[in-house]
């Protein structure tokens, strides 16, 4: 992700409110409802289960830069596999463009972060699409669509996490253009007749069925996810990212820096292991997360729902067929 200086903002429960410190008074304020279905919509606080519900579910974590699910969803993805879920990373771009080096390198070290970012949230598979940084508006979006139709049929995708397809104000092509692509794939992999050399190889239609879109910009949320307890895994899939964005190896730079003007901040500790972990959780996720992250902090979110630590998410689930419901109640023998 590129850093960006942005009043990021949510809506939610339909009141939107922007990522200002001063905003953030205004999330202690009852939501505004807004005209429209969608502004009626109850915000729902997903809390820790217990056991293994998801047992048996394949969730797929899809971003287009090493550092998307980890700034934006990572406590979420490691929920949701702490609770059963067995899932994937999959990645669109090849982050050609984000950190040192040459483009080789770079390209290979981005490769290696998004690796320990499947490991520290727990995901079994990475799976690298490999498009061109930040050249995803170029691409086929149609072939992109079938490699994913093709995953999600391939390793039966039940839950998505991505960028919002509706998410406003975005501006890195590689986000919206795959989130739009993720939103089509998803439904249209269940379809009968789409690729139908699929099928001929012994694959079957497969719909998605739960979706958690995350934006930068304003942005319809309905769900909020409690993510106390996997806060530092969140902050582990955060230190993975070494070679690109704020998080990483930053904690440790910045009291080194300090330390050569003869000055120290107790937050970071005494050693580099310490500082990363206190900066990215202190700092990248919490106090300067409108600089560094676009986004409102993860704490000031959950602080509204008496949440510790909280991600929000426009969730978009299975629909329930009334119909069902009424044939049940109401059919008689002939
Ligand atoms: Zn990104």
């Amino acid at each position: 992700m590129k850093r960006r200086e942005f009043v990021g903002g949510v809506f939610v429960g339909g009141a939107a409110w922007g990522a200002t410190a001063g905003s953030f008074a205004r999330q202690n304020s009852p939501p505004r409802e807004l005209s429209g279905s969608a502004g009626a919509e109850e915000v729902v606080i997903e809390r820790p289960l217990a056991g293994q519900p998801h047992s048996g579910k394949v969730l797929a974590a899809i971003q287009p830069h090493a550092d998307d699910i980890p700034f934006f969803a990572g406590g979420t993805v490691a929920k949701l596999v702490s609770e059963g879920y067995w899932g994937c990373l999959i990645r669109s771009s090849n982050d050609e463009k984000a950190g040192d080096g040459t483009v080789g390198e770079t390209i290979l070290n981005n490769e290696k972060d998004n690796d320990a970012v499947a490991k520290a949230l727990g995901l079994s598979k990475v799976v690298n699409l490999e498009y061109r940084n930040h050249e995803m508006d170029g691409i086929s979006r149609q072939e992109m669509r079938e490699r994913l139709i093709y995953l999600i049929r391939l390793l039966k995708i039940d839950t998505v996490i991505s960028y919002d397809p509706w998410g406003s104000y975005e501006e890195n092509p590689d986000h919206y253009v795959t989130a739009q692509i993720v939103e089509s794939a998803c439904w249209m992999a269940g379809m009968a007749k789409d690729y139908p050399e699929h099928f001929a190889g012994g694959l079957q239609p497969h719909s998605v069925r739960e979706k958690y879109y995350f934006a930068r910009g304003p942005q319809l949320v309905n769900r909020v996810v409690d993510i106390a307890p996997w806060i530092d895994r969140k902050v582990e899939a955060n230190l993975a990212n070494k070679t690109q964005g704020p998080a990483g190896e930053n904690g440790a730079r910045l009291r080194a820096r300090l330390a050569a003007q003869k000055l120290r901040l107790p937050i970071l500790g005494n050693d580099d292991d310490t500082s990363n972990h206190q900066y990215i959780k202190q700092f990248v996720l919490d106090y300067d997360s409108k600089h560094l992250r676009g986004v409102p902090s993860d704490r000031e979110i959950g602080r509204k729902y008496g949440l510790e630590w909280a991600e929000a998410f426009h969730y978009i689930g299975p629909s329930e067929s009334m119909l069902d419901h009424y044939v049940s109640e109401h059919a008689l023998p002939l």
